[in-house]
């Protein structure tokens, strides 16, 4: 597991590096910016998020500045964002940050309201460049399908170390983000053009049912017959039988088939041949 939770964090990285989206708070450690767009972002799109983040951070290019600002005037700005209690929250983190600095707060920042255990790993990472795991919706649906699991609980308590070894935090905790939002989706995942499908449990449980479903098909008996008919010219019935293994009724309604489509012949004393007219 911990080889390939390492070459899932490589195939991943390499896929950032040519795909990553580009946005201002990306490439600071301003923990006050990072602090602000994770609020802004909770149950938003990044792309969304975005357009407010410029206007708020204009406007608030400090906790002191927000925790100056009135109730009234965040809540004006947040309009058509929704979940307006993330408002309150972050105003009243800002008078917190205010008075006692993030340094004096560093590393407990789930005392900040609004702050859960990803917004904090986020801020250790993106602002401290600490070597923890944000752990959002994102980075579990990838992990559970590329590793077929149904928890990651157990999984990252063994493999977080795999997954941040020899990188940059940040550039692994945002990999994981982009690639959920592009690739490897809730809804619809992208698996055709997927750089990592070839590993993925999901992708392979795929295949295995559609291989199920094929097994013993009437697409399958009809292949092997045409498949034993090239390599013996002509064959009789109770030789194919023998040959392609399958029971008579399938065998029976393959054959018919067959001759129905004008592949093959059944000509006397049960002798099969292709048809090639
Ligand atoms: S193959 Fe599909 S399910 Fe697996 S990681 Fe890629 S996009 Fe996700």
């Amino acid at each position: 597991m911990e080889a390939k939770a390492e070459k899932l964090k490589i195939d991943l990285i390499n896929w950032y590096q040519k795909n990553k989206r580009d946005f201002p708070w990306r490439n600071t450690s301003n923990p006050w910016k990072i602090l602000l767009i994770e609020i802004l972002s909770q149950q938003t799109q990044l792309e969304r998020a975005n357009k407010y983040y410029k206007n708020f951070i204009k406007e608030f290019p400090s906790p002191k500045a927000m925790s100056n600002s009135s109730f009234e005037k965040i809540l004006k700005m947040w309009t058509g964002l929704g979940y307006n209690n993330r408002a309150k929250r972050l105003h009243q983190a800002s008078k917190i940050i205010e008075k006692n600095g993030f340094k004096k707060i560093y590393p407990n920042f789930e005392v900040l309201p609004g702050v859960g255990p990803y917004t904090k790993n986020a801020l250790l990472s993106f602002a401290y460049g600490e070597k923890v795991l944000a752990v959002d919706t994102n980075l579990e649906r990838i992990i559970k399908r590329y590793f077929g699991i149904d928890s990651t609980t157990d999984f990252l308590k063994v493999n977080s170390k795999y997954l941040l070894k020899q990188v940059d935090s940040r550039d692994v905790n945002q990999a994981f983000m982009d690639f959920g939002s592009s690739i490897c989706r809730n809804s619809n995942p992208k698996c055709s053009i997927c750089p990592i499908e070839k590993n993925c449990q999901k992708y392979f449980s795929k295949l295995k049912n559609h291989n199920e479903k094929f097994k013993g098909s009437n697409r399958e008996v009809r292949g092997k017959i045409i498949k034993a008919l090239v390599k013996n010219n002509h064959i009789k019935y109770q030789k194919l039988l023998e040959e392609i293994e399958y029971d008579k009724t399938k065998v029976k309604k393959a054959l018919i088939g067959l001759e129905k489509d004008k592949l093959i012949n059944i000509k006397k004393k049960n002798i099969i041949e292709i048809n090639s007219n």
